[in-house]
Parts: structure tokens; C-alpha cells; sequence
């Protein structure tokens, strides 16, 4: 029985090996050409170190490929989401999406605080307005009592009668002491 395997047939081997992927027959060969062979435990021992590396890209390649797809479908259906418009299965989709996906998440977040500043400003149209007319009646008010305070003519006649005044009484000083 040949159970001895070449180095290249170890190294062509040995991203499986790594990966705990060959049946135990196999796996064995390699174990034993490993114990015999430094070259290929040098190699393995190097596969080891870069294989999660390798691992954890592919899986983050997929896992963006994943997302984008998500996010697209969530995109899709986020006004209708917003909206009440999907059934029960459909929105739970989209919340799941929007719990895992922080794009999806943000993207819900603005559609609320949007739909939240649209509503705000509907209100406050509404009370402003009401406000303004009350407003409006004080304004007018106010202004009426300012403009007496501040109207040029009645600055002058009081500026102008007070500096008579100081000259007739001392005029009156100048004469009596
Ligand atoms: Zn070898």
C-alpha cells in the first residue's frame, strides 16, 4: 500500500489540511509526511499562521456581497416600510436588515427624523399662525406706546422746556443771590 506522499502532493494538500477538510486516510499521509519532512512542516506551519487570514477575507468579501444585496432590498422598500405599506413578514425583513446593517440603520434613522422635522414643521405652521395673530394685535400695541416714547417732536419740546427751565432759574439765582 503507498501511503507516501511527495512534497508537492503535501503542499498541493495543504490549504485542506489546514482547513481540517481531508479524510482521515489522506489526512494521515500528510501527518506522516509532516513528522518526516521539515520543508513541508516549515510550509504548514506558515499556512496555519495565514489561514484565518485567508478565511476571515473570503468570508468578509462574501459578507459585503451579502450586505450590498440587503441593503439594496432595504433601500427599496424603506419608504414603504416607513409607511405602513408592507405586510408583516416584509417589514420584519427590513427590520432585521436595518438591526444588522448600519447603513440600512442610518438610512432609517434620517427617514425618521425627516418624516419627524416634516411633521414639526406642520404643526408649527399651525400654532404660528396663531400665534401671529395675537402677536400681530400686541405688535401693534407695543408699537403704538414705543412710537409716543420715541417720537422726535416730544424728545425736542421736553429737551427744549427743560433747558428753559435751567435758564430761568438761574436767571431767578443769578438775580436773588
Ligand atoms: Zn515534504
Amino acid at each position: 500500500m503507498q501511503n507516501q506522499l511527495s512534497c508537492n502532493q503535501v503542499i498541493a494538500l495543504m490549504s485542506f489540511y489546514v482547513e481540517d477538510k481531508l479524510n482521515s486516510r489522506l489526512k494521515e499521509y500528510v501527518d506522516d509526511h509532516l513528522r518526516n519532512c521539515p520543508e513541508c512542516r516549515k510550509v504548514y506551519m506558515q499556512s496555519k499562521k495565514i489561514m484565518p487570514h485567508i478565511i476571515s477575507l473570503t468570508e468578509n468579501l462574501n459578507d459585503s456581497e451579502y450586505q450590498t444585496k440587503q441593503y439594496e432590498d432595504f433601500k427599496l422598500n424603506l419608504s414603504a416600510y416607513i409607511d405602513n405599506e408592507l405586510d408583516e413578514h416584509e417589514s420584519i425583513r427590513i427590520k432585521k436588515i436595518a438591526i444588522s446593517n448600519p447603513l440600512a440603520r442610518k438610512d432609517l434613522e434620517d427617514m425618521y427624523t425627516f418624516k419627524r422635522l416634516l411633521h414639526n414643521s406642520f404643526d408649527r405652521t399651525k400654532t404660528e399662525w396663531k400665534n401671529d395673530c395675537s402677536k400681530t394685535v400686541m405688535h401693534k400695541l407695543t408699537d403704538n406706546a414705543t412710537a409716543a416714547k420715541k417720537d422726535p417732536l416730544t424728545g425736542i419740546i421736553f429737551g427744549f422746556s427743560a433747558l428753559i427751565s435751567i435758564i430761568v432759574l438761574g436767571f431767578i439765582a443769578a438775580l436773588y443771590f
